[in-house]
């Protein structure tokens, strides 16, 4: 470090740009600090209070106000010493102890070992917690120092740390806030402690380049020669670039040791642009141009508002040389950005009289705290606000980001929906909250998981991520799918029991194969849903027994087919479905349209050709048919055809359920508490307030489809039960 400051520099530093400069505040500051520091040192041996002198020094060149400068005075005393928030609120005010305060904060961010992995939520982390843009500045300017003083540490672990931290973090922000100087600087310290052979190698071979003989004095003599003489009014110097520049410039374009001719920056700054396009030309004739090395940034600014006419050309000693053209206002804008261009605007406007020129800070300030519109103070400051983002720590110490009005919940969410699902317990920094509390910036935070917790409804109103709320769902629409497996499996089972099919679960792999399913839940799950039936699935595991079956027993399933039916071994002589009044031999059906069960009246109808469809006496079809009387054929129901026969008959139901959770479990469980069998099941229409359903149930008769009828009729989820016809 150079000649120790003193506060009598920092006075007259800070009074050069504001004659207005609450001198006294800025001396109590000096003293109490020094008082609260008392015998601490530095590493480097120093007394402590040499390093808030320094930093306030550096936000002295910033241009900074009183409150910042006296901050940078007092910054470390609420960490470092007895001084509390409130001490230095009553004797300095609250601006100041906010200021220090907030630095505070900022340097108790405990930046992990993976910081590099986290590196761009760190630097948010900071941008956010840095309410105040001064408070980022002060620590900015904390940092800037303590990278001159790393060389006092001893441990080289921890230098490198220091250095990463600062290469991760600081440079980035520094860089975003437009802190071009202090960037350059501590990027460049930072590369000295990272990758010191490299440095080091750098380091001496542009000492070699400039030692030469002059060069750079020898190359501003004639470039100043050359613009005299064209009359352009200007300054002119060279700045030897710094290692990391030329280290990053050589990696950027593959160059070679030995190739590395181009180590310092010439840089004419002139009174407006018109002469930076003149310099320019004159430059191209004086010396030859590169090709491919002009860059007009002035027409072109960078992302940053950097602008500049660059351009590289052999100068007069045969030398590669970069010369950089730039006004007087883009060169402070280049070296402090945000400030000068505050600064700039300021005085442009014309309404400044008082000459403080650290009012842009205000104005940045101003903005921070009033404008309602983000948009405009990103656009003003590039300056990133995050307002829409909450940083927080895992209990491991990684750095996530997640919305602002996030709660432990989506956090448990965020690292697994496995853990979200089973989330019982939040902790934030070490105490229990619940679930639904709002994060806060830094907050660490713990989830205890339970096996027996699952979600609960209640979730989804106060999640804010769509990770979460998703999750949510798909926990609820895999608990439906739950009770469909279930469902589908007791359907089967009991199909099975009926028709006396003993079969085990893993035999119905050849099913799955068989209907094209991807799985036995899919496979239960079509049974439920009623697109697989329970005797399609018989044929395939008992193909002959079926097949037998359907000879004796399936009746056609449409109106138009019809079958022959023999008479079963051991029935009664009339027909197999066990209807009095037919011819043996008939071929028969039941009509789809009325689908009668045994125990209602029925009648038969006789169809030429094809056989007898029997109807129930009150179908609605049976009117058409009034004027062919020879067409009606008097049945009955016979003893096989009653409900003890182990024959069953479809009947077909129109539903309204109330649209809540498990109302379609519990409809079809009480289907199946009476002893019927839904083989299909189809929604017809679907709205918030309720489900229509088709369902086709296998039943024994009458009786029993009334006792179902009763049974489900009384559930609270049905709104309405009918049978329909088909
Ligand atoms: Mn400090």
């Amino acid at each position: 470090m150079s000649q120790m400051i003193r506060q009598y520099d920092l006075i007259e530093k800070v009074k050069g740009y504001n004659e207005k400069a609450d001198i006294a505040l800025l001396n109590r500051a000096y003293v109490y600090s020094m008082k609260a520091h008392g015998n601490q040192r530095r590493a480097s041996g120093q007394p402590y209070l040499v390093h808030p002198l320094e930093v306030a020094s550096i936000l002295a060149d910033l241009k900074l106000d009183d409150a910042s400068i006296a901050a940078g005075l007092l910054h470390d005393t609420i960490e470092d010493t007895l001084a509390t928030y409130e001490e230095i609120k009553d004797l300095f005010g609250e601006e100041v102890a906010n200021l220090v305060e907030g630095v505070t904060k900022l340097s108790k961010i405990e930046f992990t070992s993976k910081v590099v992995e986290h590196a761009e939520n760190f630097r948010k982390l900071m941008l956010a917690m840095s309410k105040d843009i001064r408070i980022l500045l002060i620590k900015l300017a904390d940092r800037y120092h303590n990278m001159g003083t790393l060389h006092h540490i001893s441990k080289p672990e921890k230098r490198k740390r220091i250095a990463q931290e600062t290469m991760d973090i600081y440079v980035p922000l520094a860089d975003r806030i437009g802190l071009y100087s202090i960037k350059t600087v501590l990027e460049d310290m930072s590369f000295r402690y990272l990758e010191p052979e490299e440095y080091a190698k750098i380091e001496k071979r542009m000492a070699f380049l400039t030692s030469q003989s002059n060069l750079v004095d020898k190359v501003i003599a004639d470039l100043k020669k050359h613009m005299k003489e064209f009359g352009i009014e200007c300054s002119i110097s060279g700045r030897t670039k710094t290692v990391f520049s030329v280290y990053r410039k050589m990696v950027n374009k593959n160059l070679t040791f030995d190739q590395l001719t181009d180590t310092v920056a010439y840089r004419i700054v002139v009174k407006d642009k018109k002469d930076c396009y003149e310099v320019l030309g004159h430059i191209h004739d004086i010396y030859k141009a590169i090709p491919g090395r002009f860059k007009d940034y002035i027409s072109n600014p960078k992302l940053n508002g950097y602008q500049s006419l660059h351009t590289s050309v052999i100068g007069p000693f045969g030398n590669r040389m970069e010369i950089q053209i730039r006004t007087e206002e883009m060169h402070e804008i280049s070296e402090s950005g945000v400030a000068a261009h505050w600064l700039y605007k300021q005085e442009s406007s014309g309404s400044s009289t008082e000459g403080t020129q650290y009012k842009w800070v205000r104005r940045l300030m101003d903005m921070l705290q009033n404008t309602d519109d983000p948009e405009e103070f990103l656009e003003n400051t590039k300056l990133a606000l995050f307002k829409d983002s909450v940083f927080i720590f895992t209990p491991k110490g990684d750095l996530i980001t997640l919305p602002n009005g996030a709660t432990p919940l989506d956090f448990a969410y965020d690292v697994h929906s496995e853990v979200g699902n089973h989330c019982q317990t939040a902790k934030i920094n070490g105490r229990v909250v619940p679930l639904r509390t709002r994060l806060n910036n830094g907050d660490q935070i713990e989830i205890i998981t339970s096996k027996k917790q699952t979600p609960s409804p209640g979730w989804r109103e106060f999640v804010v991520t769509a990770k979460a709320r998703s999750a949510i769902n798909k926990f609820f629409r895999m608990q439906e799918q739950d009770e469909k497996i279930a469902l589908g499996r007791e359907i089967l089972e009991k199909a099975a029991k009926r028709e006396k099919y003993p079969f085990k679960e893993k035999e119905l792999a050849r099913v799955i194969g068989e209907f094209n399913m991807n799985s036995l839940d899919e496979t239960y799950v079509a049974i439920a849903q009623g697109s697989l039936f329970p005797r399609q699935v018989f044929s395939v595991l008992f193909p002959r027994e079926v097949e037998q079956l359907e000879e004796i027993n399936t009746l056609p399933m449409s109106a138009g087919e019809s079958k022959h039916v023999p008479s079963p071994k051991g029935a009664s002589p009339e027909t197999a479905v066990g209807i009095y009044g037919l011819t043996p031999g008939m071929s028969i059906h039941i009509a789809k349209c009325c689908n009668p069960l045994p125990g209602e009246n029925i009648v038969g109808i006789i169809n030429t050709g094809r056989g007898i469809t029997i109807h129930s006496e009150s179908c609605k079809n049976l009117e058409a048919l009034s004027d062919q009387p020879d067409r009606f054929l008097p049945v009955a129901w016979g003893d096989e055809g009653m409900e003890d026969s182990g024959k069953v008959f479809q009947a077909r139901l129109r539903v309204i359920l109330n649209h809540e959770p498990g109302a379609l479990s519990s409809f079809t469980t009480e289907i199946f508490n009476k002893g019927g069998n839904i083989v299909d099941l189809h929604i017809e229409s679907k709205s918030t307030d309720n489900y229509v359903l088709r369902c086709d149930v296998e039943v024994k008769g009458l009786g029993h489809f009334r006792d179902i009828m009763a049974g489900i009729t009384k559930l609270k989820c049905v709104a309405s039960a009918e049978r329909v016809a088909s």
